[in-house]
């Protein structure tokens, strides 16, 4: 082989694999999750990763982070215009409205799964990343609003995160509130142009309402200083508003109104919000959401009623990981491990294993393969996760017995039944 062609393929930068010490957080997160969305009455939808690139272009905006710099778009051999998904509410529509579930009813969905955006990456920042998001389509009501909060609310709560998120919460009006304040925003920052930064100096013609969201400290004073989308808003917006913040005070979710929220994505209107820790530096942002009764017109259908989030799953598990929230029994492992003592004993171990799994469902059993002498089969035992080990060799073969012994524990090996098995261990696992 050439040297060349021995040298090793990494993974993309910026896209992670999931190890086997990774997965039992992640599956300890996904496991509240579904439990969760399945309380409060959410189907889980399921989308192609791949989406014709127009569709995120005409949901998501032109002049967006997402549409202008991070998407991964591609022809595929037909010469289509394809873009992997950056996020999970476009499809959710294009996938509603084509399957006729938005016809003459509502619907609460969920959805999970990697998203792809070219972004630099760092801690928090990837470039293949998974949200869990959900979104309603027709409930024009604040009611929906502070539903999908307290679902997330109450999964902050599950999780032990509560105390270390903060709700950030405002109001972007209707459309065409948003365009008047647009205005005025627009005159002020020319007053300060000599302030704006470069970025920011593109975005005064393109998505000057972005401009608030600069984390510039030179611009700080300025952006304090302007004109606030809140002092704007129409009459409709601002009594949904007043409504959905009475009833989160009666939910009993703190939250603190943030005028600069104005999120990166254009479809927004009225409610927007975020969940924000400060435990994970500058990537502080776990779950972003809001109303966006636009977008189902956008994109071809009937003006429907549309509000969702999504929830960045890597900073979740940073966040657990940090403060060390995820409890021991959640970290997988096998409860007990089975060791043929001798190659003898290899078949009669294999049927024993899968008849203590067809008794009891609940047991985690690892059974010993591959062989080896009897002190390296009882070294692969006690570096296992198990808390017993279940030993047959042929004294036990001929009087169908097995030997306990416990790994863990400073207690005598005992011997028992191998009919007798399933019962004792049925209770040990009950403990
Ligand atoms: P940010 O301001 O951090 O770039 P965003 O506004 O682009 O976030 P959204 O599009 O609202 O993010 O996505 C919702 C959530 O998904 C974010 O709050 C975050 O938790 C997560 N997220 C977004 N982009 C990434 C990424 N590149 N890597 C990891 N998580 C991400
Ligand atoms: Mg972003």
């Amino acid at each position: 082989m050439s040297k060349s062609a021995a040298k090793k393929i990494q993974a993309i930068r910026g896209m992670n694999d999931l190890l086997p010490s990774d997965s039992p957080r992640w599956q300890f997160f996904e496991t509240k999750v579904r439990q969760l969305m399945q309380r409060y009455g959410f189907d889980e939808i399921r989308t192609p990763i791949v989406e014709q690139t127009a569709l995120f272009a005409r949901s998501i905006g032109e002049v967006t982070d997402i549409v202008e710099k991070e998407m991964y778009t591609f022809e595929d051999r037909n010469g289509d215009s394809l873009t992997l998904r950056p996020e999970g509410t476009a499809s959710c529509v294009r996938a509603a409205m084509e399957h006729g579930l938005l016809h003459n009813q509502t619907q609460r969905l969920w959805y999970q799964g990697p998203m792809f955006r070219h972004e630099r990456p760092q801690k928090g920042r990837y470039r293949q990343f998974h949200q869990v998001g959900v979104e309603t389509y027709g409930f024009e009501g604040p009611d929906i609003d502070a539903e999908v909060i307290l679902i997330s609310a109450r999964l902050w709560k599950e999780l032990g995160l509560f105390e270390h998120v903060t709700l950030e919460l405002n109001s972007l009006g209707s459309a065409e509130a948003r365009l008047a304040y647009r205005e005025k925003l627009v005159a002020y920052f020319e007053q300060h142009r000599e302030i704006l930064d470069e970025d920011s100096q593109r975005r005064l013609i393109s998505n000057p309402l972005r401009i608030l969201d600069s984390k510039n400290p030179a611009m700080a004073d300025m952006l304090n200083g302007a004109p606030q989308l809140m002092d704007h808003l129409d009459d409709e917006s601002r009594e949904h508003f007043e409504q959905l913040k009475a009833m989160l005070d009666a939910a009993g979710i703190p939250f603190v109104i943030n005028p600069r929220l104005v999120r990166g994505l254009d479809y927004y209107c009225r409610t927007v919000f975020e969940w924000t820790t400060s435990a994970l530096g500058s990537q502080g942002t776990v779950c972003a959401g809001g109303r966006y009764d636009g977008m189902v017109e956008q994109l071809g259908g009937k003006p429907t009623p549309a509000v969702g989030f999504a929830m960045g799953i890597e900073r979740l598990i940073l966040l657990l990981e940090t403060l060390n929230l995820v409890p021991e029994e959640a970290l997988g492992g096998c409860d007990v491990y089975l060791v043929p003592m001798d190659d003898s004993a290899t078949v009669t171990a294999l049927t024993l294993a899968e008849q203590l799994r067809s008794e009891l469902p609940g047991l985690r059993l690892q059974l010993h393969c591959g062989g080896g002498s009897f002190k390296s089969r009882m070294k692969k035992a006690d570096k296992s996760a198990a808390t017993l080990a279940i030993l047959l060799g042929e004294d036990e073969l001929a009087d169908q017995m097995a030997t306990l012994k416990f790994l863990r524990d400073d207690r005598e090996q005992q011997r028992v039944s191998q009919a007798a098995l399933s019962s004792m261990l049925g209770e040990l696992l009950a403990r």
